[in-house]
């Protein structure tokens, strides 16, 4: 059995951004030479998120209205957890977007469903956040 890991480092210019990270996985999949097996990209920081749904600006801004809605961002007292920080609205939409996503690899490719791509969820940016590429198989 082969086993691959990397890690990408992405840093978004505003606080809150997506980020189709699809081709650097496709990317990471044809160096492992893996054509059969699973692949894990989870985030490396409990303020961003990795998560499968549709390449469409108009969903990107749907889910960033609920977001805010379900989490709103402003006022930071509102939260018990901003004394010495002010992300506690981006851990709670770390939770709900969630931590990974395992995908299956078949022939060598992402063996995704209709429309599946890899998204990066970025709640607290503006600086550097790592993301893990784990890919097991033969
Ligand atoms: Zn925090």
């Amino acid at each position: 059995m082969k086993s691959y890991r990397k890690e990408l480092t992405f840093r978004t210019s505003t606080r809150r951004a997506f980020m189709n990270i699809t081709p650097q996985i496709e990317d990471a999949l044809s160096e492992s030479g893996v054509r059969e097996g699973l692949c894990l990209v989870n985030a490396m920081n409990i303020t961003a998120s990795v998560f499968i749904n549709d390449h469409e600006s108009g969903l990107h801004r749907d889910f960033e209205r609920w977001l805010e809605k379900l989490a709103p961002e402003k006022p930071h007292s509102q939260y018990d957890h901003n004394g010495y920080e002010d992300n506690a609205d981006a851990h709670l939409k770390r939770t709900i977007m969630g931590r990974e996503v395992v995908v299956a690899i078949s022939g060598g490719k992402l063996d995704f469903g209709t429309w599946e791509q890899i998204f990066y969820g970025e709640f607290d940016g503006k600086r550097d956040k790592r993301v893990l590429v784990k890919i097991i198989g033969e």
